[in-house]
């Protein structure tokens, strides 16, 4: 029996529940599912909250990453760089939108994307750039908003992994929240992510008013004015429960995000100086938000000690453990094995410790006690 699994969601709720309650009861006695009070009240709280002009809540993060593309007006046969080493969101909506995923290598420090790999794959047809943000911190996005700007390329960040992490950009002593530095920024509310819903859930930010209209428009069937279609749009939109549940939550969230860094450095100390385990690095220009808490591990038999983990009750947990190109649906002439060997050597070492904003340091301690039982 797991005792310790990789997110406690019921623990985190029993906190915040009398609010929550009281919130989820007021929709059901309003009974405005669909674009009710909260949905706007949510938008405007998290468009302060990034500071950022428009925030337009949608039905999940792929849907926000799909609406963005849409956005843009790319032409089938356009190619969008993203990075190899996501969970495969990001790479399915530039496939089903029949746009070419251009797959680039990450960083072995950070896991996130490296732009010297995306200058080498830009093309004539390179029309945007997609970083994610993964396990919580920013990719660099002064370096990618260079290239951008040199070959006149969109950037649509995906945040789903980062929301509340800030990036200091170079020269201007400046602080902005993840997603909100490239054209548009995606994120997602499923309910393990750093603010999740209970259900499904996702927003997408701009700060361009013709690009918010449009992608407004577009999550709502492409209306701007009831029954006129102007677009081509889908039926994306965040349910008014799901928004009220958000609304009480992005009031904690900088405290959920404070509580998942001290329960990753309670690990970093533990695992300190162990020449088998490599613990997270931060780049310099962001801050860490851990999402995930991952290691990556030096000689050590993966599949063993997660085994010796689950016997102890104790839940661990591989991202990812195949890199896109090697996909069975995205298998592709252009990529073999051996093309992208960062992200092929992360998925065969990581392994992401449980990490949320209910551990304990006792909690903490069973568990790297254990990992360090095994690995010696
Ligand atoms: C979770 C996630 C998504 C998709 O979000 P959903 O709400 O599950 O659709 C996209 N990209 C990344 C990096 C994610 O972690």
């Amino acid at each position: 029996m797991i005792k310790y699994p990789m997110v406690d969601l019921v623990g985190q709720y029993k906190k915040i529940r009398p609010e929550v309650d009281a919130a989820i009861t007021e929709v059901l006695n309003s009974a405005a599912f669909i674009n009710g009070p909260a949905v706007k009240s949510f938008q405007k709280n998290l468009e302060n909250y990034l500071n950022v002009k428009h925030v337009i809540p949608c039905g999940n993060g792929t849907d926000a990453l799909q609406v963005a593309l849409m956005a843009l007006g790319l032409q089938p046969g356009d190619e969008v760089i993203t990075t190899s080493f996501t969970f495969i969101a990001t790479a399915e909506v530039i496939a089903l939108l029949k746009l070419t995923p251009v797959l680039v290598d990450v960083d072995p420090d950070t896991f996130n994307i490296d732009p010297a790999a995306i200058e080498r794959a830009i093309t004539p047809k390179t029309k945007a750039i997609i970083p994610v943000h993964l396990f919580g911190q920013c990719a660099d996005m002064h370096a990618i908003k260079e290239i951008a700007e040199k070959h006149n390329l969109f950037v649509v960040e995906d945040t789903a992994q980062a929301i509340g992490a800030e990036y200091s950009c170079y020269n201007s002593g400046n602080v902005k929240k993840a997603g909100t530095l490239g054209d548009i920024g995606c994120t997602s509310f499923f309910p393990s992510k750093n603010l999740g819903c209970y259900g499904d859930g996702g927003a997408i930010f701009t700060n361009n008013d013709e690009l918010a209209e449009q992608m407004r428009a577009i999550v709502n069937h492409g209306m701007k004015v009831r029954y006129y279609h102007d677009y081509i749009g889908v039926n994306s939109r965040l349910d008014t429960i799901q928004a009220a549940v958000l609304d009480i939550k992005l009031k904690h969230l900088d405290e959920y995000n404070k509580a998942r860094f001290q329960a990753a450095e309670y690990y970093n100390r533990a695992f300190a100086g162990n020449p088998k385990i490599k613990t997270p690095v931060t780049a310099s220009f962001t801050n860490h938000v851990f999402h995930q808490y991952t290691l990556v591990l030096k000689d050590v038999d993966r599949e063993g000690l997660m085994k010796h983990l689950t016997e102890k009750g104790i839940a661990s947990a591989v991202y990812y453990p195949v890199p896109l190109h090697m996909q069975k649906a995205y298998i592709d002439p252009r990529y073999t094995e051996g093309d992208f060997p960062v992200t092929e050597e992360l998925s065969r070492t990581v392994m992401s410790l449980p990490i949320h904003t209910e551990l304990t340091e006792e909690i903490q301690k069973e568990i790297t006690e254990a990992v360090l039982e095994f690995v010696g």
